[in-house]
C-alpha cells in the first residue's frame, strides 16, 4: 500500500466500517509485498532460505534489503531497527536513518544486504549473564527471515522494525529468541524421527504452535502517576481493600466500559495493520481487568506477536490517559494476571497431532503425542516451573491464587478413563475391535462435548492443544515456549527410541507402539492431577507423588542447576551450559534488583507520604483534643466522651509509632541485602525476609490509611483506582 492510498483508507480514521481483511498486515513486509517489490528469482530464493531455515546469502540479502527499503520509504518510513529479545525481558532496538551522506554531498536513503541480515548493537550494557567479557562487549543482530519486517508507529512517524537475533561474537545467544527457534529444529527432528517409527512419513516438518491469552489492568493515568509504586514496579505496595472488592463477580464478561472499548478498538486496528490476529476481548474478574486473545500461530511468530501486543497496548494507553498494568499482582487481595499459553504441535501439512483423529489408527498416534507431553512435562516440570518464575509470577503461583506452583496435567475424565484401561491391561489393543471397544474411535465425538474443563489446573488438556495457565502476564512466551518445546522433543527422541527397539527385538509394531505407550502412562502416573489445584489434597498429593513444589523464584531457579536438565538442553542444541549458567544469573539478578527497587520504593513512599501525613494528622486530632480537654469542664463533656476520643487518638499514635519502628526494621533488611554478595542466597533473603518485611510494615499502614483523613492521604486509593471510570 502506497502512503496515499494508505491516507485514504486509513481505517483508524474511519473507525470500524472498513473490512479487517482489507487492511489486514498492510503495515508488514509479507508475502504480497515481497513478491511485489523482489525479482521472482530473489522472491524464491527468499522463500527457499525461509523454508530450509539456513543463512542468507549477501547477494541475496542486498536485493531483499533494496526492496524493503522501497517498501518502507513508499509507506512513510525514514527510520530501520533490529527489534530484539535481550534476556531483560522486553524488547529492545536501536533507530538508524536510511539517510547517508554521498561523497560529493549528496543526500540519499540507503539500506544496504549487510545491514538487513546483520546490525552491531553496543550491547554492553544487555546484560550475558556473565557470557561475555567487556572487551568483547559487542553483539550482533542479524535478521530471522521467518519473522516479517514491519513498521511500527510512534512518536510522528514510521519505523522499519526487522525482528533479529542477538548474538554475540562467538555465536553465544544472548535473547530470548535465538533458544527458541532452536527448540523449533529439535522439535521438528525429533517429531519426524517419532512419525517415522509410527510408519507416518509423509509430512515434511512439525512445528509447535502458541496462543497467548493476555491479561492486563487498565488504570487511570491521573493516579498512577502520583503512586510511585506503580511507576517504580508496576505493582501498588501500599493500599487498604476497598468495601467493595471483586466479590460480586459483576465485572467478568460484564458490558465493556466505552472508554475501554475505544482503546480495545485502537489496539486491534493496530495489530491488524502488523498482522497480528487479535480475536477476542473481554472483562475479566477483577474491576479494571480485562483480556485480549489472538489467533494461535507458530510459536516463534507467535512470541514475537504477543511482545508486540503488549508495546501496542501500552502506547495506546498512554495515548487515551490510562496507565496498562502488566504486572501479575497489581493489586493485593484483588485477581491477578496471567498469560495463558495455550501450545500444541502439529505438521506443517496442518495436521494437529494433538487431536484425536476419525480412525482408531490415528487416535493411536494421538495417544502416542499426547503420553509424550506428560513424560516431557512430569520429567522436567522442575525446568518448566523456572521457566515463568519471576518476582511478579511469585504472587500468583505458590501464593493464594491459582495457579499453584505443583506442576500437573488436567486430561479430563475421558483421557483419564481411556489411560487407566490401557493401563490396567483390560485391552491388549491385539484386535482393532478392542481399541474400537475402548472408544478411540469415537473420541472426535466425545471431544466436541469437551466442557469439563478444569480451571484451577496449571497444564490443562483443552481438547486439541494443552493451556499453560501458569505464565505471568508480563513475561514473554519465548521461553515457556522453548522448554515445552525441548522437553516435547526429548520425549518425543526417547519415545520413537524406545518403540524402535522394541520393533528390533521382533515386537510387531502396532503392539510395540502399545506396549510403550502404556509403558509410559504407569511412568507419569504422578503428573495427572484432576483435583482442585487451590486444595490442600493438592499439596498433600505433591509431597506423596514426589512432585516438586517449588514456591517462589529462588528454590524455581535451582531447579537449572539440576545436571541431568543442563544436559537435555545441550543435547538438543537449545542451550548450552554457558548459555544456560547464564539465563539464570540474569534471572536471578533481575529478581534481587527488582525486590531491592520494591523495598527502597516502600521505604520511600512511607517516609515521604505515609508518615507525614498521619503525623499531619495526629497533630490535628491532638490539637482538637487537647481544645476538647480545656473546655470539657466549662461545656460540661462527659468523662466516657472524652476517654473515647483519647482512645482514638492514642490507637493512632500507636500504630505510628508501630509504623515508624517496622519502617526502621525495613531500613536495615534493605542494608542488610546489599551486603549479601552469593547470588542464591540473596535471592532466598529477598524471598525469606525482605518481603515479608514489607508485608508487615504494610499491614500497619493500610490500618492506617482507613483512620486518616482522607484530604490529609495524598496517594490515590485502591476504591479511586479500581472503581472510578
Ligand atoms: P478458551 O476456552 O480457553 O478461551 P479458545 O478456544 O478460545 O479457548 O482458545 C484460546 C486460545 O487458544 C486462542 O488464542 C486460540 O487461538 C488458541 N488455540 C486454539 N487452538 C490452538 C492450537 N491448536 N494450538 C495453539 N493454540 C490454540
Ligand atoms: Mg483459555
Amino acid at each position: 500500500m502506497t502512503k496515499q492510498e494508505n491516507k485514504k483508507e486509513d481505517p483508524l480514521e474511519k473507525g470500524n466500517t472498513t473490512a479487517v481483511s482489507s487492511y489486514y498486515g498492510s503495515m508488514t513486509f509479507d508475502q504480497k509485498a515481497i513478491r511485489k517489490k523482489l525479482p521472482k528469482e530473489v522472491y524464491k530464493a527468499l522463500q527457499e532460505t525461509i523454508k530450509s531455515g539456513s543463512k542468507l546469502s549477501p547477494d541475496i540479502a542486498n536485493a531483499v534489503a533494496h526492496g524493503m527499503k522501497e517498501w518502507a520509504m513508499e509507506n512513510g518510513a525514514t527510520h530501520y531497527t533490529h527489534w530484539f529479545q535481550p534476556m531483560t525481558g522486553s524488547t529492545a532496538e536501536k533507530h538508524d536513518a536510511f539517510l547517508s551522506i554521498d561523497s560529493d554531498g549528496t543526500p540519499i536513503e540507503r539500506f544496504s544486504g549487510a545491514q538487513l541480515i546483520q546490525g552491531e548493537p553496543d550491547a554492553s550494557s544487555f546484560p550475558s549473564g556473565g557470557m561475555r567479557t567487556t572487551f568483547e562487549a559487542r553483539g550482533y543482530t542479524a535478521w530471522d527471515p521467518t519473522s516479517p519486517a514491519y513498521l511500527m508507529k510512534g512518536g510522528k512517524g514510521l519505523t522499519l522494525c526487522i525482528p533479529t537475533v542477538f548474538i554475540s561474537y562467538h555465536g553465544e545467544a544472548l535473547d530470548e529468541k535465538t533458544p527458541l527457534l532452536r527448540s523449533m529444529n529439535a522439535v521438528n527432528t525429533a517429531a519426524l524421527k517419532l512419525l517415522a517409527t509410527l510408519g507416518v512419513d509423509n509430512s515434511e516438518g512439525v512445528i509447535t504452535y502458541a496462543g497467548a491469552e493476555q491479561e492486563y489492568f487498565l488504570v487511570d493515568r491521573k493516579f498512577y502517576s502520583m503512586r510511585p509504586d506503580l511507576i517504580m514496579s508496576g505493582r501498588t505496595l501500599l493500599g487498604a481493600m476497598p468495601p467493595k472488592g471483586q466479590q460480586l463477580e459483576d465485572h467478568y464478561f460484564g458490558s465493556i466500559p466505552n472508554r475501554v472499548l475505544e482503546f480495545m478498538q485502537e489496539v486491534e486496528e493496530e495489530l491488524y495493520l502488523l498482522g497480528i490476529p487479535a480475536k477476542t476481548r473481554h472483562n475479566e474478574v477483577a474491576p479494571h481487568q480485562f483480556e485480549i486473545a489472538p489467533i494461535f500461530e507458530r510459536a516463534n511468530i507467535a512470541a514475537d506477536h504477543n511482545l508486540l501486543v503488549m508495546e501496542v497496548m501500552r502506547r495506546v494507553a498512554d495515548k487515551k490517559g490510562f496507565a496498562l498494568l502488566m504486572h501479575e499482582k497489581p493489586f493485593a487481595g484483588i485477581n491477578g494476571s496471567g498469560k495463558h499459553n495455550n501450545w500444541s504441535i502439529g505438521t506443517v501439512e496442518g495436521v494437529n497431532l494433538l487431536e484425536p483423529g476419525d480412525t482408531p489408527e490415528s487416535n493411536i498416534h494421538f495417544l502416542v503425542f499426547l503420553v509424550a507431553v506428560l513424560k516431557g512435562v512430569y520429567k522436567r516440570s522442575g525446568a518448566l516451573r523456572a521457566s515463568i518464575a519471576s518476582i511478579g509470577n511469585d504472587h500468583r503461583l505458590g501464593a493464594n491464587e491459582a495457579p499453584p506452583a505443583v506442576v500437573t496435567v488436567f486430561l479430563g475424565d475421558l483421557l483419564e478413563k481411556v489411560l487407566d484401561a490401557i493401563e490396567s491391561g483390560k485391552v491388549d489393543f491385539a484386535t482393532e475391535k478392542q481399541v474400537l471397544d475402548l472408544g478411540l474411535a469415537h473420541l472426535p465425538i466425545l471431544n466436541k462435548d469437551y466442557t469439563d474443563r478444569n480451571r484451577t489446573s496449571p497444564f490443562a488438556f483443552t481438547g486439541n492443544k494443552f493451556e499453560f495457565r501458569a505464565v505471568g502476564s508480563s513475561q514473554p512466551i519465548a521461553v515457556p515456549n522453548m522448554v515445552l518445546n525441548t522437553l516435547m522433543a526429548e520425549a518425543m527422541d526417547e519415545m520413537a527410541d524406545e518403540i524402535q527397539q522394541k520393533i528390533q527385538s521382533g515386537v510387531d509394531r502396532d503392539s510395540a507402539i502399545l506396549e510403550i505407550i502404556r509403558t509410559e502412562i504407569t511412568a507419569t502416573k504422578a503428573v495427572r492431577y484432576q483435583g482442585d489445584n487451590y486444595s490442600e489434597d493438592l499439596q498433600e498429593a505433591a509431597a506423596k507423588r514426589g512432585l516438586p513444589n517449588l514456591r517462589n523464584t529462588p528454590q524455581a531457579m535451582r531447579a537449572l542447576l539440576d545436571q541431568d536438565t543442563r544436559e537435555m538442553f545441550a543435547r538438543y542444541g537449545v542451550l548450552s551450559d554457558q548459555e544456560l549458567t547464564s539465563r539464570l544469573n540474569t534471572r536471578l539478578e533481575r529478581y534481587i534488583k527488582g525486590i531491592d527497587i520494591e523495598a527502597r520504593t516502600l521505604q520511600l513512599m512511607l517516609k515521604t507520604f505515609v508518615i507525614p501525613d498521619v503525623s499531619e494528622y495526629q497533630g490535628n486530632l491532638a490539637g482538637s483534643f487537647n481544645g476538647l480537654v480545656a473546655a470539657a469542664t466549662t461545656i460540661g463533656v462527659s468523662d466516657k466522651a472524652l476517654k473515647s476520643q483519647g482512645a482514638h487518638l492514642k490507637e493512632l499514635a500507636e500504630n505510628l509509632s508501630d509504623l515508624l519502628d517496622m519502617t526502621a526494621e525495613l531500613d536495615a533488611v534493605i542494608d542488610k541485602l546489599s551486603t549479601i554478595e552469593e547470588e542464591f542466597e540473596a535471592a532466598d533473603f529477598c524471598a525469606e525476609v525482605v518481603l515479608p518485611a514489607m508485608d508487615k510494615v504494610r499491614t500497619v499502614a493500610d490500618h492506617l490509611e482507613l483512620m486518616v483523613d482522607r484530604s490529609t492521604w495524598e496517594l490515590p486509593t485502591y476504591s479511586e483506582m479500581l472503581f472510578e471510570h
